[in-house]
């Protein structure tokens, strides 16, 4: 009876009504699409600092339904986590990304870094799922990279056992592992020391803006890269934009970069050939 009256005071609540009614849409139609094959991977290339080659990308979802424009995935992920669709979903993602990279690192080397939300590390067979994956596309399972953010490791102080075990058990196997958005996080930063990681991947909002002078930009992203060469760990910068940044990152001694300024998410064709010019010159 507690519940129902709850449910009810939630009901007549008009806002929170809609907005429960609209992911319940989204929900139903994002179930439709997986079916209907609606749903593709982009690749956005990263850049080795070192030389400005691409030696790696990260998969992208999005959502083309026919004839509308495409869906971003900030638009359905969280329904997908919600109603538990993530877990089919990132299982495609993962044999999608696997099976079109292979090609890519046989030729050149090219290794793909996959999300995975916190809602798949949940799943008993997540590590069994993945080596599936690896198996069925001929990827080796150093070329893989997964991306977590640091809630999937740490939830509010304590470490999540099952991540962790999924993780360790992937990594014996070669796969990486990078956290996603670092410092976005507000954990403690001794997980970086003990937990199963390889890469960090410094969030864009550390990126200074062009024209800012303000040396604290500058000290912050200073301090996560040593902080990161420090403990063995390799840096990604994520959502670079301009030059500036790019001889910035250079100076620093980041390792490698990825955004706008080298290039947007593009089709797994366009892909293609920006990994191919990028080997010839
Ligand atoms: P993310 O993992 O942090 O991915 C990076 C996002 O930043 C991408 O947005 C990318 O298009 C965008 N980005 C890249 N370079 C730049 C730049 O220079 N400037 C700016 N302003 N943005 C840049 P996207 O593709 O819309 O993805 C948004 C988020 O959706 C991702 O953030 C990730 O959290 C999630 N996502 C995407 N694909 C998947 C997936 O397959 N599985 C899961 N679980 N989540 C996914
Ligand atoms: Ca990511
Ligand atoms: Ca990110
Ligand atoms: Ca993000």
């Amino acid at each position: 009876a507690k519940e129902a009256g709850r449910d009810q005071l939630v009901s007549f609540d008009p806002t929170l009504r809609e907005k429960r009614l609209e992911a319940a849409r989204t929900t139903e139609r994002l179930r439709r699409a997986i079916v209907r094959d609606e749903l593709i991977v982009h690749f956005q290339p990263l850049i080795r600092l070192a030389d400005e080659r691409i030696t790696g990308v990260e998969a992208l979802i999005r959502w083309q339904p026919p004839g509308q424009r495409m869906v971003p995935p900030d638009k359905f992920i969280g329904v997908a986590e919600d109603s538990g669709l993530i877990v089919p979903i990132g299982a495609w993602v993962l044999r999608e990304s696997c099976r079109v990279v292979a090609a890519w690192h046989r030729e050149h080397g090219t290794v793909v870094s996959v999300n995975v939300s916190p809602r798949q590390l949940r799943e008993p067979d997540f590590a069994a799922t993945v080596l599936d994956a690896l198996r069925g596309s001929g990827l080796p399972p150093v070329a893989l990279i997964l991306e977590i953010t640091e809630g999937v490791l740490v939830d509010s102080g304590a470490v999540t056992e099952q991540a962790i075990g999924h993780l360790s058990m992937l990594r014996a196997h070669g796969v990486r592992v990078a956290v996603d958005d670092f410092g976005t996080g507000y954990s403690s930063l001794a997980y970086l020391r003990d937990l199963p990681i390889d890469h960090i991947k410094i969030d864009r909002s550390f990126m200074p803006a062009p024209g800012d002078t303000d040396p604290a930009a500058r000290t912050l992203v200073k301090a996560i890269i040593d902080l990161a060469s420090g403990l063995r760990l390799g840096t990604i910068a994520e959502g670079v934009e301009t030059a500036e940044q790019v001889a910035l990152l250079r100076d620093l001694g980041c390792q490698r970069a990825q955004g706008f300024y080298y290039s947007r998410p593009v089709p797994a064709d366009d892909a293609a050939r920006l990994i191919l010019e990028s080997s010839t010159v």
